[in-house]
């Protein structure tokens, strides 16, 4: 499909990894292997809905992995 962010460039289709946030913005899961489209020119990626409700049931599931991440937050002078 052509770009609508760019408008210059095509995108392939590739498994990316994303981040899934709660309403909050707050990321609460890390998918990988996810299905997108990715601009080959400035790289935005697109996703289809129906992976999205895909992903809402495997959060219901075990995760293969748990990790703990530090946050930081970058403050102005
Ligand atoms: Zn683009």
């Amino acid at each position: 499909m052509h770009c609508v962010v760019c408008k210059q460039g095509e995108t392939s289709s590739q498994r990316v990894t994303v981040e899934r946030h709660n309403q909050a913005g707050e990321p609460i899961a890390v998918i990988h292997n996810f299905p997108a489209e990715v601009c080959t020119v400035c790289g935005e990626e697109y996703y289809a809905a129906e992976d999205w409700q895909a992903v809402d049931q495997l959060l219901a599931q075990s995760p293969l992995r748990v990790a703990q991440v530090p946050i930081y937050e970058l403050r102005s002078p």
